[in-house]
C-alpha cells in the first residue's frame, strides 16, 4: 500500500512571511535570501523553504517548520534548521574507526588491539584453567600448547569466513589473470607449503623465491608461471590447464638463467 499524501493546509502553505520573519529574528536578515519553496510534511504542517546566505554554506537553505493546530486560525513556528540542499558541500558519511583503518595504517610501535566483542575471534582452550584455579583436572598445558590451542582467543566462524573470502578473491585466488594463464595449480606446485587449521582445506603458503606470491597465503588453485612442473607442462602441452583456457592468443613466456 503506497503511503497516505498529506493535504496541503493553505493556512500553513501561505504562512511563508511567518516563517520569514521567525527566521530573520533568529539569524538576522543578512544571512536569509529568497523564499525556494515549501514541503509538506502531514496536515497542517508544512516547512518553509529559504537561500542561506552566510559565508560557506553554499547550497544549504533554512527549514522552517509551520503547524496549525485543529480548529486553530493562526499558524505557528515550531522549528528553524539549517539543511544541506542536493548542491551542498557537506562531510563526508562518518565511517567508525574500526572500518576505517587498513593494514597500511599499521606503523613500528603502533597498537591496534582487537574489541572483547570482536566477532572474527571466539574465547579459546588454554586448558591451563584447572590447574590454576586449584582444582583436580590435570595440567594439559603441554598437551594444549602441542596441538596448537593455548590461546586465549581464536577465529571465529566468521572470522573464517571473512578471511577465506577476501583471500580467494583477491590476487592471491583462482581468478586473476596469472591463476588463469598458469600452468598448473599451487596444490599441484613443490613450492606450496600447507597450512593446518580452519583454513588449510582451501589455502597454503608459497615458498618459492622467484614467484610473485613468495611468503603469502595462495588458495589450492591459484597458479602463476613459476609453478615447480611449469616446464614439463609446457612440453607436453597442457600448459593453461589451471582454468583450460587454451584459447589461441594465450602464451607462456619462459624464463632462464645461463649457468
Ligand atoms: S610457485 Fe606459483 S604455483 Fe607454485 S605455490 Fe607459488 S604461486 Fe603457487
Amino acid at each position: 500500500m503506497s503511503p497516505r499524501t498529506p493535504k496541503a493546509d493553505p493556512a500553513c502553505v501561505f504562512a511563508d512571511d511567518v516563517a520569514r520573519a521567525t527566521l530573520v529574528e533568529d539569524v538576522g536578515a543578512a544571512s536569509v535570501g529568497d523564499h525556494l519553496g515549501h514541503l509538506v510534511d502531514d496536515e497542517r504542517v508544512v516547512t518553509h523553504l529559504f537561500a542561506a546566505l552566510q559565508p560557506g554554506y553554499d547550497g544549504w537553505r533554512w527549514a522552517v517548520t509551520v503547524a496549525r493546530a485543529s480548529r486553530a486560525k493562526a499558524v505557528t513556528v515550531d522549528e528553524v534548521v539549517l539543511l544541506p540542499g542536493p548542491e551542498s558541500v557537506v562531510a563526508p558519511e562518518w565511517v567508525p574507526w574500526s572500518e576505517r583503518v587498513t593494514a597500511d595504517d599499521l606503523g613500528p610501535g603502533d597498537l591496534l588491539p582487537s574489541m572483547p566483542d570482536d566477532e572474527r575471534l571466539l574465547p579459546g582452550y588454554t586448558g591451563a584453567d584447572g590447574a590454576l584455579d586449584g582444582s583436580d583436572e590435570p595440567d594439559l598445558s603441554d598437551v594444549v600448547a602441542e596441538l596448537g590451542l593455548g590461546r586465549v582467543r581464536v577465529l571465529s566462524p566468521i572470522g573464517r569466513d571473512d578471511a577465506s573470502d577476501r583471500w580467494y578473491d583477491g590476487d592471491a585466488g583462482p581468478n586473476t589473470p596469472m591463476a588463469k594463464a598458469a600452468p598448473g595449480r599451487c596444490s599441484t606446485c613443490g613450492f606450496f607449503v600447507l597450512l593446518r587449521g580452519p583454513l588449510s582445506g582451501m589455502f597454503g603458503v608459497c615458498a618459492n623465491a622467484q614467484a610473485p606470491r613468495d611468503a603469502r597465503v595462495v588458495s589450492f588453485d591459484h597458479g602463476c608461471g613459476a609453478h615447480s612442473e611449469g616446464a614439463s607442462a609446457i612440453l607436453s602441452g597442457a600448459a593453461h590447464a589451471n582454468d583450460g583456457d587454451l584459447s589461441p592468443g594465450s602464451a607462456i613466456d619462459t624464463v632462464a638463467w645461463d649457468l
